[in-house]
């Protein structure tokens, strides 16, 4: 049966009496004369709210009645409300998506394929074969345009022969018709919550689109939903404008102008680092010795590599452990007239060490995570036997 106390998006709050109590679970089912709750449907969810100051905590149909879960049994009369801010946000989303169905309907011939609500924003799929931006602008022009003209929407129960004036027959399969009307636009069986005229929907923002499988999702924040967005948005704006001491307006400038500075400090790096790296192998090269077993805590992996392949231009072998946070890695670096092979050489330690890795005859490299004992394996790996 049809509740017609729900045509009424702003009735909130009402006196009714408990007709029915089902026990569950140390929970209570609540039947009542009358309801002003909505019950999932429709793609609107169910309202929130309480009875005698008791939180509803769930709703169910049953033998054509509307249960109210509870944690307490009640008895006689009750004093019933519903969150309005909830409520009205939700008639306002499902509202403007009858509104946006029945524009781009009655503009285009398209159809609506499904409709999704959320927190931050909903979106509506057409079978459109293209949507453009222009489309988009005009859509949102035209919504807010009638949104001004605050056309009155409508809830009448026609008879079956006036309904199929409008709707084919073979849609009305329901019992009882219940018909939402935006002004002389639409003409839609529904069963859901709406506000009363156009202008409570305050704003819609098209806020993009996107191609599906079917068609194209069309998004969308109105109302309520639209001023939250827009306040949660210009606080992560402003925390960001302070950051950067810049206006809104500017921030991407302000963004774009740290990446490229990132970018010469990156460069600056690299061209310090080769610097060092020259440095240091011409220290190590004037060592005696042919083979070089060498402990490095302050280099990149890839810095130990090359590092390991300057001194092989002069020397005979490096072998170099660098510790690098709590990892070790191990380069084994052999000069191309050597007649080593760094491979073979690499195999032979990691079997001493178990580190993993391999390499190419003149370079082999690997490691794990570092251990102080291996440090006196390494730094004493015999390189020729
Ligand atoms: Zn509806």
């Amino acid at each position: 049966m049809i509740n017609k106390l729900l045509d009424n998006c702003f009735l909130t709050e009402l006196n009714s009496e408990v007709i029915d109590v089902k026990e569950e679970d140390g929970y209570y089912w609540h039947a009542f004369k009358e309801t002003i709750f909505y019950p999932e449907g429709g793609g609107m969810a169910d309202d929130i709210g309480m009875i005698d100051n008791h939180k509803v905590l769930k709703l169910k149909e049953e033998e054509g009645r509307l249960y109210h879960l509870l944690d307490v049994r009640l008895e006689g009369s009750v004093f019933m409300s519903v969150n309005l801010h909830e409520r009205f946000r939700k008639c306002q989303i499902h509202t403007s998506q009858h509104l946006i169905s029945a524009l781009l309907g009655n503009v285009y011939k398209v159809k609506t394929l499904s409709h999704h609500v959320s927190d931050e924003e909903n979106d509506i799929e057409f079978d459109f074969d293209h949507f453009t931006d222009k489309m988009a602008f005009e859509l949102q022009v035209l919504c807010n345009g009638l949104i001004r003209d605050d056309l009155e929407i409508s809830i009448i129960y026609p008879t079956r022969a006036s309904a199929q004036q409008f709707v084919s027959a073979d849609k009305l399969t329901h019992e009882e018709l219940r018909v939402v009307r935006i002004g002389n636009l639409d003409y839609n069986l529904c069963g859901c919550m709406h506000v009363p005229s156009l202008r409570y929907l305050q704003m819609i923002y098209i806020s993009g689109y996107e191609k599906t499988k079917h068609g194209y999702k069309v998004k969308y924040i109105c109302g309520d939903q639209l001023l939250d967005s827009v306040g949660k948005r210009y606080q992560v704006l402003d925390e960001a404008s302070r950051t950067l001491a810049l206006s809104h307006l500017y921030l991407n400038t302000g963004i774009h102008k740290l990446l490229n500075e990132q970018k010469a400090l990156e460069h600056d790096v690299a061209v310090w680092k080769q610097k060092y790296l020259v440095l240091e192998s011409e220290r190590l090269l004037q060592k005696e010795e042919d083979v070089l077993h060498e402990f490095v805590d302050d280099m990149d992996v890839k810095s130990v590599v090359m590092l390991a392949q300057m001194i092989v231009e002069k020397k005979t072998a490096a072998v170099i452990l660098a510790k690098v946070y709590d990892n070790c890695h191990v380069v084994i670096a052999v000069s191309k007239t050597s007649g080593l092979n760094a491979k073979e050489l690499f195999q032979r330690l990691s079997q001493a060490i178990h580190i993993r890795g391999g390499g190419t005859e003149l370079l082999a490299q690997g490691g794990g995570i570092y251990q102080e004992s291996w440090k006196e394996t390494i730094l004493s790996f015999p390189i020729t036997e």
